[in-house]
């Protein structure tokens, strides 16, 4: 099944909004067996945007479209979809009815252009919305579907996995593609390829390797004729990189730094504090980013001076001797946070985050110490000059590696 996505909304072609809904449902393809092959961006306009309706009915099996079913004038996919359709709009009773008790349930009347969200044409059904006024469409005519949903992400991703997906799947009989991401930290891209390179260069499953700011990521691509066949090709190939990379792992798939590292601390019954200086609280805010963060995280200082260093606990011969951007400072930063918080462990960050070198270190040179009761880990090294690179590289690095730490010392 051939698929092609719309975009809908001139704000989009303006610059003003990142288009994330076509990338979210690229996602969620593969695994359906649908393969994508379009994406467009197109403005609020009735004859552009019925033009490209009748394109993509010519080329492809599938349409999804997000944006443009809002109340406003300018939103015009129903009316683009009917005129591609040569269809007329009628209004539908049932759905002004659910549209005038939802805005009664929130002691307002239905404004009467909200009426447009209650039309449809006879190729179309209407796909429930939980979330918002704007129900979705589903069309089938002539062997092509065309499914319309509002834009706003939260109201979106709810529809497709609630509505859309599982009619997808019921209707496509396909190979389907599914992808195993591993994470790692801590080897280079080439010590990691010569460790695995009996599973590169084949094309079933696939084996990608990709830097990101939190490591080196391990892609597992394989098809197969349904899930579980896909999965079997995958184990083999997931379970000889976990058998040689394994302490370099530190999640799959999905998994962020925050989110392992606290598990690891929740799973323990530990707790972490935190001094920082030049991620300037990025480390505490990746964090807290968890839900139930607060189970596990005491909290932390941002100290950008040597004063603020002093006075959370940094011994000051410490700084005298080695400087506030050192190792030994991340360390003693570590320890500082772990005894003045009263935490299993603590973590110390100092580096240089620019425009300027420090005590004649280069902007982009880090310093990470963790400390717990038994043992320590320090670790330095120097990322790309960019402020929101350090930032993100070195709390990423700092979660990781507590992570690691925790897993050695028994805990999590
Ligand atoms: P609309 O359904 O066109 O009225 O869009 C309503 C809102 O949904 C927009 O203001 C955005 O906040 C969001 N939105 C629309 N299209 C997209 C998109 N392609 N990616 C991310 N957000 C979007
Ligand atoms: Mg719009």
């Amino acid at each position: 099944m051939k698929a092609e996505i719309f975009s809908i909304g001139t704000e989009l072609l303006m610059g003003e909004l990142t288009d994330t809904n076509a990338a979210w449902i690229a996602g969620q393809l593969p695994p359906l067996g649908i393969r994508l092959q379009w994406v467009s961006i197109i403005g609020d306009d009735l004859a552009m945007l019925s033009d490209a309706f009748t394109r993509g009915l010519q080329r492809s099996d599938v349409i999804f479209t997000t944006g443009g079913l809002g109340p406003t004038q300018d939103d015009l996919t129903r009316e683009a979809v009917a005129q591609a359709l040569g269809e007329t709009p009628t209004v539908q009773d049932e759905v002004v009815q659910g549209l005038e008790r939802y805005f009664a349930g929130r002691g307002m009347t239905m404004p009467s252009h909200n009426i447009k969200q209650a039309h449809l044409i006879p190729s179309a059904r209407f796909v429930r919305n939980r979330n918002g006024t704007a129900p979705g469409w589903w069309v089938e005519k002539e062997g092509r579907i065309i499914v319309c949903m509002p834009g706003p992400p939260g109201e979106m991703q709810p529809i497709w996995q609630e509505e859309v997906a599982p009619r997808l799947r019921e209707l496509v009989d396909e190979e389907v593609t599914i992808t195993r991401n591993i994470k790692t930290l801590g080897m280079s891209e080439a010590a990691i390829d010569e460790e695995i390179s009996e599973y590169f260069g084949h094309e079933n499953p696939y084996l990608g390797i990709y830097s990101k700011a939190d490591g080196i990521h391990l892609r597992i691509i394989a098809r197969a004729r349904d899930e579980a066949a896909a999965r079997e090709q995958i184990a083999p190939v997931e379970q000889a990189i976990v058998d040689r990379l394994g302490p370099y792992i530190w999640g799959y798939d999905d998994e962020t730094p925050e989110q392992a590292a606290g598990q690891a601390l929740a799973e323990g019954g530990l707790t972490l504090a935190t001094l920082e200086s030049c991620s300037g609280g990025f480390l505490a805010n990746s964090i807290t980013d968890m839900p139930g963060s607060s189970d596990y995280y005491k909290g932390g200082v941002v100290a950008a001076t040597k004063e603020m260093l002093l006075a959370n606990g940094v011994p000051a011969p410490t700084i005298d001797r080695h400087g506030t951007v050192s190792r030994e400072t991340a360390l003693a930063m570590a320890q500082a946070a772990r005894a003045s918080w009263g935490a299993d462990y603590g973590i110390g960050i100092t580096g240089v985050i620019g425009p300027e070198a420090v005590e004649e270190q280069p902007v982009g040179q880090v310093y990470v110490a963790i400390a717990s009761l038994a043992g320590q880990r320090e670790l330095e090294f120097r990322t790309p000059p960019r402020r929101i690179v350090i930032k993100r590289r070195v709390s990423n690095t700092a979660l990781t590696e507590l992570r690691k730490l925790i897993v050695s010392e028994g805990g999590g």
